[in-house]
C-alpha cells in the first residue's frame, strides 16, 4: 500500500501520512507498546475506497528495538526447507 495500490480492491486511491504533523495521537493513540518505556508511532495509509488502513512503524531506532524486545514469530511449519 506503499506504493500506492490498495491489496484488498485494487483501489489506487491510497493516502498516505507524508506531511501529517502529529502522527501520535493524545494518550499514545496511533501507537504501539514497544517496551515499559517505549512507543512506537504509526505511519498510517488509507484506501479511500474501501477503507481499508495499512499501518507501518516508520522510526528506524524503534525497530531495532522491537527485534531486540520481543518475541519473534517463527515461519509456518508448513514450508519445505
Ligand atoms: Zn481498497
Amino acid at each position: 500500500m506503499k506504493q500506492g495500490k490498495c491489496p484488498k480492491c485494487g483501489s489506487t486511491n491510497i493516502y498516505g501520512p507524508a506531511d501529517l504533523p502529529l502522527k501520535s495521537g493524545p494518550f499514545g493513540s496511533n501507537s504501539i507498546p514497544v517496551s515499559l518505556t517505549a512507543m512506537a508511532a504509526l505511519d498510517n495509509y488509507v484506501c479511500v475506497d474501501c477503507g481499508l488502513v495499512e499501518s507501518y512503524v516508520a522510526d528506524d531506532r524503534m525497530l531495532k528495538k522491537i527485534a531486540e524486545k520481543w518475541k519473534a514469530v517463527n515461519a509456518s511449519v508448513d514450508e519445505e526447507d
